[in-house]
């Protein structure tokens, strides 16, 4: 994986994960070999260039990593997707309503009883569950699509005051998993992945 390719993926992660909250307990967290995000060790995901591109010690904690880095410009401490609490992760991601709406039309096609995440910790696990139906690796991408969609619209509205409703987005997201799962039909794990998420 080339430079442009892992700093935009870790761009992307950065943007979603990082709030100005602290990371869970970031201090007792590796940020390369633990899984603190929907994508798994960053290690894996980012690649084995990623401390030396990305300038990120490979024993350096998630505190470590993301200390002095914030939401960004944003002035108005209001989630900007129903302006009615203050922008926090896991208000924006998890709980807004606009957000429950993305995820209660996932858990649909899911085929699985909708479910409001508590926190941060428990989106993790939930993907990490090994059960077949759906598997962890379905999950996964999933929460991944979702994530990034949700994050996506909050800066449609922010830059652009476009503004998409909830089923657009899960379109969106649909479309995402579709293509991920087309990419990787081959690989052993994904082979089956794609009748679960549309039939
Ligand atoms: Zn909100």
């Amino acid at each position: 994986m080339g430079p442009s390719l892992i700093t935009s993926k870790y761009l992307r992660l950065v943007c979603v994960y990082i709030s100005s909250a602290t990371v869970g307990n970031g201090t007792n967290l590796s940020f390369w070999g633990d899984t603190w995000t929907p994508f798994g060790p960053l290690l894996h995901f980012i690649g084995s260039a990623g401390p030396t591109v990305l300038r990120i010690p490979l024993s350096a904690t998630v505190a470590d990593a993301t200390a002095g880095l914030s939401w960004g410009m944003q002035i108005d401490p209001l989630c900007c997707l129903c302006s009615a609490e203050v922008e926090t992760r896991h208000h924006l991601l998890l709980t807004c309503h606009f957000s429950r709406c993305i995820w209660e039309n996932v858990f649909l096609r899911l085929k699985l009883p909708p479910l409001l995440f508590r926190d941060w910790n428990h989106l993790i696990s939930w993907t990490l569950v090994q059960n077949r139906s759906p598997p962890p690796t379905l999950r996964k991408l999933v929460a991944q699509a979702s994530v990034y969609a949700i994050w996506k619209q909050r800066n449609n509205i922010l830059h652009n005051s476009q503004v998409i409703t909830p089923l657009s987005i899960f379109k969106i997201i649909d479309r995402e998993v579709r293509n991920s799962i087309s990419a990787r039909r081959h690989r052993k794990k994904f082979k089956d992945l794609m009748s679960r998420w549309i039939i």
